[in-house]
């Protein structure tokens, strides 16, 4: 295939991520990255690994077969542990990747969610049993889902109705002997020498962890900055229901600056450079879109419109098939359903959340 995507190649150009280079990254363009949707007929391309520092490999999981838009990492040591699945339909790109890098079925120590929505945790109880020394790991609140997906699934269902089957797939149940609760700062042994400090993160789901890498300094981020896919560019805020808490969500950032990351590697997707520049942005972008959902709701107004009205413009630029996977991802009305839930909650307003809690 054409495109640097093979080990050795930077996540991200210098120019759009500076820390990149002090990473070991380096430019990579575009080429060869963007085929492959389920709409489409052409090849479906399997993006090789990509190391973005020292033994931190990306892995694209191809959601749907589109590239660079759910990304696992593995993180090595002598006890490898793998950050995010992918949903449960990436699970045979993630294998393949996974065997391409060496690893054999008894050497993936770990395996450990950011949190349990299915485009990062739908894969689990497939990788736990293709790894059966694998410990997986998880926020206290997530942890029973995992055991027992069907509340999960089942409130996933509502929310994304046909995609569950035609894109996401399910959640297999993990055994419970085999989870283990990560607690806040609560450390990972990889190696040696290298640690992934659990960073308790709760605003965009409540069984959120941030997992931050001792040796690169990457932040494993999940969702709790957003979502910025490089092929459309703009970083917007994750607000969906049932979870979504403005002052949680303000107050994860502030903890992540506080650890003050080398780098930040989102689910959605690659590493970005500059943390606390980024977390500044994330941190502004979502303040905006909270003041525009709030007052759209004070005035009756739809706020799936309202936010469109202010922020599609951000992405009017971006090719089409780029925005699909956005709005797909990250779209204006799950946002605004969280928005909504949200000030209806704190308002005492308690009504059904659109979703129906998957942890309550
Ligand atoms: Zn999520």
């Amino acid at each position: 295939m054409s495109g640097p995507t093979s080990l050795g190649d930077g996540a991200r150009g210098p120019a759009e991520n500076p820390a990149a280079d002090e990473l070991g990254g380096h430019e990579h363009g575009t080429g060869g990255h963007l085929h492959g949707h389920p709409g489409g007929t052409g090849v479906r391309e399997v993006a090789d690994p990509v190391r973005i520092a020292p033994g931190i490999v990306q892995i694209d999981t191809l959601l749907g077969g589109w590239s660079r838009m759910t990304a696992g990492y593995l993180v090595e040591g002598t006890a490898p542990v793998l950050v995010e699945t992918g949903s449960q339909s990436s699970v045979p790109v993630l294998l393949a990747a996974l065997d391409q890098l060496g690893l054999g079925p008894r050497d993936l120590a770990g395996v450990a969610v950011t949190h349990i929505h299915l485009d990062h945790a739908g894969g689990v109880g497939d990788v736990a049993r293709a790894f059966p020394d694998a410990t997986v790991y998880v926020h206290e609140k997530g942890a029973r889902h995992l055991a027992d997906p069907s509340r999960l699934v089942s409130s996933a269902a509502r929310v994304y109705g046909d995609l569950l089957d035609t894109l996401y797939g399910r959640l297999d149940p993990t055994p419970p002997e085999r989870l283990h609760v990560l607690a806040d700062t609560e450390e990972v042994r990889v190696g040696p020498d290298r640690v992934l400090t659990a960073v308790d993160s709760p605003g965009h789901a409540k069984h959120h962890l941030g997992l931050h890498d001792s040796v690169s300094g990457i932040l494993f981020a999940g969702d709790a900055v957003g979502v910025r896919l490089p092929d459309a560019g703009v970083l917007r805020p994750a607000t969906p229901p049932p979870d979504f808490d403005l002052d949680q969500a303000l107050h994860s950032l502030d903890k992540f600056a506080a650890r003050h990351p080398c780098g930040i590697a989102l689910a959605h997707y690659g590493l970005l450079g500059d943390p606390q520049v980024l977390l500044a942005e994330a941190e502004e972008t979502l303040r905006q879109w909270a003041e525009v959902a709030t007052q759209a709701w004070h005035e009756g107004r739809d706020i799936a419109e309202a936010l469109a009205a202010r922020f599609s413009v951000d992405t009017s630029e971006v090719p089409a098939e780029h925005r699909d996977k956005l709005e797909i991802l990250n779209g204006f009305h799950s946002n605004a359903d969280g928005f909504r839930r949200w000030l209806e909650t704190r308002n005492g307003a308690g009504t059904d959340p659109v979703s129906g809690a998957v942890d309550r």
